[in-house]
């Protein structure tokens, strides 16, 4: 069942998706080669708390951290270690989910160390212009699935793959609620969206193959070719007044 947010609920979702963002900007700053991904966890939890906010994903089914730090061919779910330097070239997502009076917030940005090469920042602008273009399928009357084909179609013309085993969803005061939400299939299928729903809408961007393989670690997905992977999410409400992208900071 898909719930629909009232004005309230949507009222307290900005504040938790807004305070994701902007802990991804903080994050996405101290970024740099020769950090490690569990120092960016660190600062993460702190100012996760500090906001007087509950990490979502720590304890998520077991999940050890509070973000997700995926490198290159890892596509999602990647664990922050002590061991994981960042060097100079890779590319970051970091993936973080709040929880806050009650409501979820979830963005990820994927973003690149020190200097990257051309396929690599094509990748990234690919990946984030993917999400846009499928983030403005989202307005009253339209299916759910248009959001979904307008992603795929925007990455295959531009020579990637998505992802299929890995989806957006719904959510509120849970962090994954229904519709689930793909990144790919045909037009015109699905729920029709319509006001009060919130929806996670986070592409993955392969340069290769779309197959993808978890890791002994039981969590961290990478591709199966070890082509490298993007990923970009926004949490994005319907209301009456057509779609808000709840964890933009200032432009998207
Ligand atoms: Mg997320
Ligand atoms: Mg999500």
């Amino acid at each position: 069942m898909i719930i629909l947010k009232s004005k309230d609920e949507i009222e307290k979702m900005r504040v938790s998706n807004r305070m994701v963002a902007e802990i991804l900007q903080e994050l996405k700053a101290a970024v740099r080669p020769g950090i490690t991904t569990l120092e960016l966890d660190r600062l993460a939890e702190k100012k996760i708390r500090q906001r007087g906010a509950i990490p979502a994903f720590k304890g998520y089914r077991g999940f050890p951290a509070s973000i997700c730090t995926s490198i290159n061919e890892e596509v999602v779910h990647g664990i922050p270690s002590a061991k994981r330097k960042l060097r100079s070239g890779d590319l970051l997502s970091i993936d973080l989910g709040v929880l806050y009076d009650g409501y979820y917030g979830d963005s990820a940005i994927t973003v690149g160390v020190g200097k990257i090469d051309p396929e690599g920042e094509r990748l990234l602008r690919v990946t984030e212009e993917a999400l846009r273009v499928g983030i403005a399928q989202v307005k009253e009357g339209n299916f759910l699935s248009d959001v979904s084909h307008a992603i795929q179609q925007y990455v295959e013309e531009h020579g990637y793959n998505v992802v299929r085993v890995f989806v957006g969803h719904g959510i509120g005061t849970s962090l994954h609620e229904e519709p689930q939400v793909p990144n790919f299939g045909p037009p015109g299928r699905g729920p029709k969206l319509r006001p009060g729903m919130v929806l996670a809408i986070e592409p993955m961007v392969n340069i290769g193959s779309s197959e993808v393989e978890v890791l002994e670690d039981q969590w961290t997905v990478v591709t199966v070719d070890r082509k490298r992977s993007a990923h970009f999410e926004h949490t994005v409400a319907l209301t009456e007044n057509g779609a808000e992208i709840l964890t933009c900071l200032d432009s998207c």
